[in-house]
């Protein structure tokens, strides 16, 4: 699972099994500002946080990507 974040108050923008682009996302969800703090979103990742699941543990945690500007 691959969470879209926005970078200022960190709003679920999209999540998605699949890893696609900023832009993709963007084009998606038909947006250039996030919906909840109306920061400008860019194609550009500012921030890629990527956690593996340890395999011990059932709980996922989420791959994060932080749109900005
Ligand atoms: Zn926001």
């Amino acid at each position: 699972m691959i969470v879209y974040k926005c970078h200022r108050c960190g709003f679920i923008l999209l999540k998605s099994k699949e890893v696609l682009q900023p832009k993709e996302v963007l084009g998606k969800l038909g947006l250039k500002r996030c919906p909840r703090c109306l920061a400008p979103l860019s194609e550009t990742p500012k921030q890629i946080k990527l956690t593996p699941r340890p395999s011990y543990r059932r709980r996922k945690k989420p791959f994060i990507i932080r749109l900005f500007k």
